[in-house]
């Protein structure tokens, strides 16, 4: 995809969740777009670096490692997501990279992220994925493990601020993006991140503070 065509989505998305946000009842104080990068290159992250977009989403580490240091070199301000499934033996790499990870599911990666924080000194914020569809090949909690292991990660004083979920594909999201505003309502967690490049705007009306879209900025990726 050419820059000019890069630029002309990012303006068209920033502008989108404007005006849903404007729409919304009760929206968020704030909605940060998270560009997701996946098996997108260096050269077409440019363009949108260059617009001004900080906030990035990678769903695998060692894609990231290879992408993001450099670019951050001459970027310093860059806030990078995981959004992707986490590998307890990849969690040192996720802790040292990332500002963020949006894909904690369970208790056992979060004792190897409050192990790797400790001894890293780093505290990406982390979000607990809620599989709201309880599908069996998708990742996060079921909704009703959600409380146990949103009290583990506080108990073990984990940076832990919102809920993240993935509607099922070919579903209407609106009940899944409720499901996961009332549970974060209801344990205190002030970020949502749902919505992605084709329910942005209905996670909006539900709350959403993260969008993560991807396709609709760079271009629809060729499905492996
Ligand atoms: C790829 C991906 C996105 C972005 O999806 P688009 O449909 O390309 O906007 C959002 N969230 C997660 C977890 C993803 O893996």
């Amino acid at each position: 995809m050419s820059p000019e065509q890069i630029n002309e989505n990012l303006s068209s998305i920033v502008a989108r969740i404007e005006a849903a946000r404007k729409a919304a009842v009760k929206p968020a104080a704030s909605t940060s777009l998270v560009a997701v990068t996946k098996t997108i290159q260096a050269g077409d992250i440019y363009p949108a670096l260059i617009a001004g977009q900080r906030v990035f989403g990678e769903n695998r580490v060692q894609e990231a490692q290879a992408k993001w240091p450099a670019l951050r070199t001459e970027y310093s301000d860059i806030e990078l997501h995981l959004i992707g499934p986490l590998q307890t033996n990849k969690a040192r790499e996720a802790v040292a990279l990332f500002d963020a990870i949006q894909t904690l599911d369970r208790p056992r990666l979060a004792d190897v992220l409050r192990a790797e924080m400790d001894r890293s000194g780093r505290n990406p914020f982390l979000f607990v994925q809620v599989n709201t569809g309880e599908e069996a090949q998708k990742g996060g909690v079921l909704p009703h493990d959600a409380a146990a292991l949103i009290a583990h990660a506080r108990a073990l004083g984990l940076p832990l601020k919102g809920l993240m979920c993935i509607p099922p594909a070919g579903e209407n999201p609106a009940p899944h993006f409720a499901l996961l505003a009332r549970l974060a309502g209801e344990h205190d967690l002030s970020l949502l991140s749902m919505g992605m490049s084709g329910d942005f705007e209905i996670a909006i009306r539900f709350g959403a503070t993260h969008v993560r879209v991807g396709g609709a900025i760079f271009g629809e990726r060729i499905k492996p």
